[in-house]
C-alpha cells in the first residue's frame, strides 16, 4: 500500500519549479531546466530551473542590497526572532506536505521524514529564534601600557558577517537548509542558498514558507542548479562574505580554494568514517544501536557508524545480531507503507556504493550479509555487513555513504582509541558499555566532534555539531554556530 500523496504535493511537483530571487519566482537566465528523479523508480519527479553563474550573480546582488539597504537590518532583534519563530511554526503546519516531498525526492521513508527531518527542522528555527535577542558584546577594561594615565571606554559589538552563500547536500535536504538558514537569519545576515541538485524540492517549498513568515525580499534567495556551475559560482563570488558548506571532503577542499579569491569566511561540515565501539559489557541494546548507527537514512549520514569495533568476546554475537537486523530490513519506496529503508538518492550513489562493495570483496572482505544492489528498478542497495577487512582497505578508509558497515574485533581499551582515531576524519563516534567511567575515559581520547555513549545519531538544535580533522571547520547548531555567522568589532573611546 502506498501513502496517498496530497494534492498540494502533486501540484508542487507538476509545475516547473523556479528560482527564488529577491522575493520573486523566476526562470533561470539561460532558460534551462533539469529533472529531479524519484529514486525509487528512476522516473522524473519534477522539473527544476537550472541556475548558473548569472543567476547566482543576480541572487547575490539581491542579498547584498537586502543586507546593505533593506529593512532586515533595521528590524529589532525581537522582531527578527518572531519572524524566525514563525518559520518553525509554518514548517510544522506543512509537516505532511514537506515529509512527502522529502520522501519522494530523497527516497527516505515518509514516516521517518515526518518523525525526524521535519520536526528537527522546525526546532532549529524555534531554537535559533530565541538567540536573536541574546547576541551580546562585552565591555573590556583595557590597560594600553604605552598610554600612561589614559582612560578608555571599550566594548565589543557582535555583527552579522553580511551576505552568506550556503551550499547543502541531499541526505537531509530540509534539515540541512534549516541548520544553515536559521543561524544566518538570527544573526542578521542575508543568504543565497544552493540546494543539492538531487533534492531541490523542500528547499523551494521552504522559500515559500519563509516569505509567508514575513522575511523581507532578498534576505533569503534559493538558486537551484549544479555544483560545478551554480555552487562553484557562489563559493567564488567576490560579493559573498562567507560560505557555509555541507558535503563531501573532496568538494569542501574546492570550496576553500574558491573562497580564497576574496578570502571570504568558510565553515565546512564534511565527511566521516565514524567508529562505533561495543565493549563486552555493553547492554543487549548495543546490537540494535550498532545497526541503527549505520543503517539510519540508508547509511547516507556523514556521521554514520560505518566502522564497527566489537570487543573480541562478543564479536561473533554482535556482528551476527547486526547482520540479522540487516536481513530483516524491508526495502521499498519511501512512500510505501512498511518500508524501513528506501533507495539511495541517485544512480550515481548506487554506482558509487556498489563500486565500494566490489572493491571490498575483491580485497578479501567477507559479506556476512548484503554486498550487492537490491532489485533492478530504483537505486536500492542491500544493507551490508563486511568482516575480514584490513585497516588499509578502501572500504575501511573511505566514506562509502551507503548502508555498508565494516566490522573488526578489538582486545582492550588501550588499543581501541588508536584504532578509532586511525582515520582522516573526526565527525562522530559511538561507545557502548555499562562501565560509565570507561566510556568517559574513551570519549576524551576520541578525536571527533560528537561522541554518543549508549546511543547514536542523537541530534538537537542546542548541541554543537561539527568535525575534527578533515571532517570540517567550525560548528553548526548550539550557541557555537553564532560565531560562524558573526564578526566581532572592538570599539575604543578615549575618555
Ligand atoms: P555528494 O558527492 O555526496 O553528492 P557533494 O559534496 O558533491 O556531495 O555535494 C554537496 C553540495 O555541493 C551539492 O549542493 C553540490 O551541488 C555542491 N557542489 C558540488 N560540487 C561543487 C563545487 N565544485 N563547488 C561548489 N559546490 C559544489
Amino acid at each position: 500500500m502506498t501513502v496517498t500523496v496530497d494534492r498540494s504535493v502533486e501540484e508542487f511537483t507538476a509545475a516547473p519549479r523556479q528560482l527564488f530571487i529577491n522575493g520573486q519566482w523566476t526562470t533561470a537566465a539561460s532558460g534551462k531546466t533539469f529533472d529531479t528523479p524519484n529514486p525509487a523508480t528512476g522516473q522524473t519527479l519534477a522539473r527544476i530551473a537550472e541556475g548558473d553563474a548569472a543567476d547566482i550573480d543576480k541572487a547575490v546582488g539581491a542579498a547584498r542590497r537586502a543586507f546593505d539597504d533593506g529593512p532586515w537590518g533595521r528590524l529589532t532583534p525581537s522582531e527578527r526572532g518572531r519572524i524566525i519563530w514563525r518559520i518553525g511554526d509554518l514548517i510544522l503546519e506543512h509537516a505532511e506536505e514537506l515529509a512527502q516531498l522529502e520522501s519522494l525526492d530523497n527516497g527516505k521513508p515518509y514516516p521517518v521524514a515526518l518523525a525526524a527531518d521535519i520536526p528537527l527542522s522546525a526546532d532549529m528555527f524555534h531554537y535559533m529564534a530565541g538567540w536573536a535577542t541574546k547576541i551580546e558584546g562585552n565591555t573590556i577594561d583595557i590597560s594600553v601600557p604605552y598610554m600612561p594615565g589614559a582612560n578608555f571606554h571599550t566594548y565589543t559589538l557582535r555583527e552579522p558577517v553580511g551576505v552568506v552563500g550556503q551550499i547543502i547536500p541531499w541526505n537531509f535536504p530540509l534539515l540541512m537548509a534549516a541548520w544553515k538558514l536559521a543561524p544566518a537569519l538570527t544573526t542578521g545576515n542575508t543568504v543565497v542558498l544552493k540546494p543539492a541538485e538531487q533534492t531541490p524540492l523542500t528547499a523551494l517549498k521552504l522559500a515559500e514558507l519563509i516569505a509567508a513568515a514575513g522575511v523581507p525580499d532578498g534576505v533569503v534567495n534559493v538558486v537551484t542548479g549544479f555544483g560545478e556551475t551554480a555552487g562553484a559560482a557562489l563559493a567564488a563570488h567576490p560579493h559573498v562574505d562567507k560560505v557555509a558548506f555541507t558535503g563531501s571532503t573532496e568538494v569542501g577542499k574546492l570550496i576553500v580554494q574558491a573562497a580564497a579569491g576574496n578570502l571570504k569566511k568558510v565553515s565546512l561540515e564534511l565527511g566521516g568514517k565514524s567508529p562505533n565501539i561495543v565493549f563486552e559489557d555493553a547492554s543487549p541494546a548495543a546490537v540494535e544501536g550498532a545497526a541503527n548507527a549505520i543503517f539510519f537514512n540508508h547509511g547516507q549520514c556523514c556521521v554514520a557508524g560505518s566502522r564497527l569495533f566489537v570487543q573480541e568476546g562478543r564479536f561473533d554475537e554482535v556482528v551476527e545480531g547486526v547482520a540479522q537486523i540487516a536481513r530483516s530490513i524491508r526495502l521499498g519506496p519511501g512512500m510505501e507503507s512498511g518500508t524501513q529503508m528506501g533507495p539511495l538518492v541517485s544512480d550515481e550513489q548506487l554506482r558509487r556504493v556498489t563500486g565500494y562493495l566490489e572493491s571490498g570483496l575483491a580485497d578479501g572482505a567477507t559479506a556476512v550479509t548484503g554486498g550487492t544492489r537490491h532489485g533492478d528498478q530504483g537505486y536500492f542497495v542491500e544493507p551490508t555487513v563486511l568482516t575480514n577487512t584490513r585497516p588499509d582497505m578502501k572500504v575501511v578508509r573511505e566514506e562509502i555513504f551507503g548502508p555498508v558497515v565494516v566490522a573488526a574485533p578489538f582486545s582492550s581499551i588501550d588499543d581501541i582509541a588508536a584504532a578509532a582515531n586511525d582515520t582522516d576524519y573526526g565527525l562522530g563516534a559511538g561507545i557502548w558499555t555499562q562501565d560509565i567511567s570507561k566510556a568517559h575515559a574513551l570519549a576524551k581520547k576520541i578525536r571527533a566532534g560528537s561522541v554518543w555513549i549508549n546511543c547514536y545519531n542523537v541530534f538537537d538544535a542546542s548541541l554543537p555539531f561539527g568535525g575534527y580533522k578533515q571532517s570540517g571547520w567550525g560548528r553548526e547548531m548550539g550557541h557555537e554556530v553564532l560565531e560562524a555567522y558573526t564578526e566581532v568589532k572592538a570599539v575604543t573611546t578615549l575618555l
